[in-house]
């Protein structure tokens, strides 16, 4: 009679504190973090708010502010022990209208093509350019035509991207097309979207305009209108095009990073810090990119609290602003922490689109990652197991350049990323739901074993990362 209420008790308390009696067990935690991140919708309902209520979050907007304020309630909803926003400066830059491309077929007929403006363009002069056209689609035929191809013209660059892998090797003609004809003298650009997408949808990004050198306008097209583009050239190679750009620079911005964290309890100076970007270009509601990875990044505080995980070292998330087009956001905060009492063990960079996650790369020696065989096994069940350790990329993000903090990511499938990136094609509708909260329980996942097992061994990193991240 006696066991018998001992077995009841046992069973009434242990239904009660379910996660407290589960916590000693690794395996029993994860499958109680996969377990709530499926059965709740916040993630997702956080993801419709920012996309639905604050699309074309660039620095400066009316609906980026709506976006750190929706953060930021929801960090606080979430149970987060402290919220605060960061003091970012930005650039206010902004396409006013869309622009107009005009091919001209003469006696008052033309065609028009779909495009869009590109990221820090200037607008084209009041009444826009007609010029004839160069087709490019190699780098060095830019010197090769020199000033006698290239001046007084509109360049279309028209590099084709056949598969995600192309971006890389391709953004060149985004990113410095414009200063590189600039320089002989053209006085226009337009380019192929750089996207994987065969549709009417013209994507943007970021443009550069080198020092003295004239700032010309520049627009994408559409992969179709790019089509039309390049048979209506190869039919009439002394084609016109009309080209209006409507863009328009206020300078600097004040705007913010909103930061929420779980205090460690048994290391509260030590960060494991998970970033997403808040800011999205103008022509999208930007959910892959990042709306998406903010909304997992946030539900990582969820599900600690909710499942009452205390952990040792301190849990920050931080949503961050203009990613896109300086990456001020980060640049920032890096500076900011410079002189910290406060270490970073690592930063997790969560901005791969929303696709099947299938594990994480870490920019590290492998051996700074202890007991591997042990935690990684736990990984296993979840097919998030896969670890890529490389030095390769972190040298030119700003919190490793800086303050030489190991930077990982979350590796998810992402065969479709450049259908959507920077277009109208990223909306709400296109994110999948159970992606979405596989991504935030994965996430958990890695954040509670690393701090649970005290993985991270900062020792074993090379002397000039130590002394960067111990100067405190
Ligand atoms: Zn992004």
């Amino acid at each position: 009679m006696r066991k018998f209420s001992i077995l009841i008790v046992l069973s009434i308390l242990g239904s009660y504190f379910p996660v407290c009696k589960a916590q000693k067990n690794p395996e029993k935690v994860i499958k109680s973090i996969y377990n709530n991140s499926q059965h709740s919708d916040k993630s997702y309902e956080m993801l419709r708010r920012i996309c639905k209520e604050a699309p074309g979050r660039l620095p400066g907007t009316h609906e980026l502010e709506k976006a750190i304020e929706l953060v930021k309630e929801t960090l606080i909803q979430n149970g987060a022990d402290s919220v605060w926003l960061i003091p970012v400066i930005s650039s206010g830059w902004k396409e006013v209208k869309k622009p107009i491309v005009q091919l001209i077929l003469g006696d008052d007929k033309y065609i028009n093509l779909n495009a869009v403006s590109l990221g820090q363009s200037v607008s084209s002069a009041e009444k826009g350019i007609d010029a004839q056209v160069v087709m490019i689609d190699n780098k060095s035929q830019i010197d090769s035509l020199g000033e006698a191809g290239l001046k007084g013209k509109i360049v279309f660059f028209n590099l084709k991207m056949q598969e995600r892998r192309d971006y890389g090797k391709m953004v060149w003609q985004r990113v410095q097309g414009s200063s590189l004809v600039a320089e002989y003298g053209a006085i226009g650009v337009i380019i192929r979207s750089l996207t994987t997408k065969y549709d009417d949808v013209p994507h943007t990004g970021v443009m550069r305009y080198a020092d003295n050198t004239k700032q010309i306008p520049a627009v994408a097209l559409s992969w179709q209108a790019a089509d039309s583009f390049e048979i209506n050239l190869q039919k009439n190679p002394d084609l016109k095009v009309h080209l209006e750009v409507f863009c328009d620079n206020p300078g600097l911005i004040n705007t913010n990073n909103v930061v929420g964290e779980i205090k460690g309890s048994k290391y509260p100076n030590d960060i494991f810090l998970l970033t997403g970007h808040l800011d999205a270009w103008f022509n999208t509601e930007g959910a892959n990119d990042d709306g998406g990875g903010v909304a997992q990044i946030i539900d990582v505080i969820r599900i600690f609290k909710e499942l009452k995980i205390r952990p040792k070292h301190t849990i920050r998330i931080m949503p961050y602003i203009d990613e896109e087009q300086f990456n001020s956001g980060i640049v920032q905060y890096a500076a900011s922490i410079a002189d910290d009492k406060q270490t970073h063990l690592i930063e997790i960079e969560v901005d791969n689109g929303i696709g099947v996650p299938y594990g994480f790369s870490i920019q590290a020696d492998s051996s700074v990652f202890t007991k591997q065989v042990k935690w990684r096994k736990l990984l296993e069940p979840y097919q998030i197991d896969m670890l890529r350790f490389s030095n390769s990329y972190a040298e030119s993000w700003p919190l490793y350049q800086k303050n030489k903090i190991i930077l990982g990511h979350l590796l998810c499938e992402d065969v479709h990323y450049f259908d959507y990136h920077h277009s109208a094609n990223d909306v709400f509708e296109s994110v999948d739901k159970t992606n979405l909260q596989s991504g935030s329980a994965a996430l958990a996942t890695f954040i509670y074993l690393l701090d649970k097992m005290d993985v991270i061994d900062n020792s074993k990193r090379k002397p000039e990362e130590i002394k960067a991240q111990m100067s405190r």
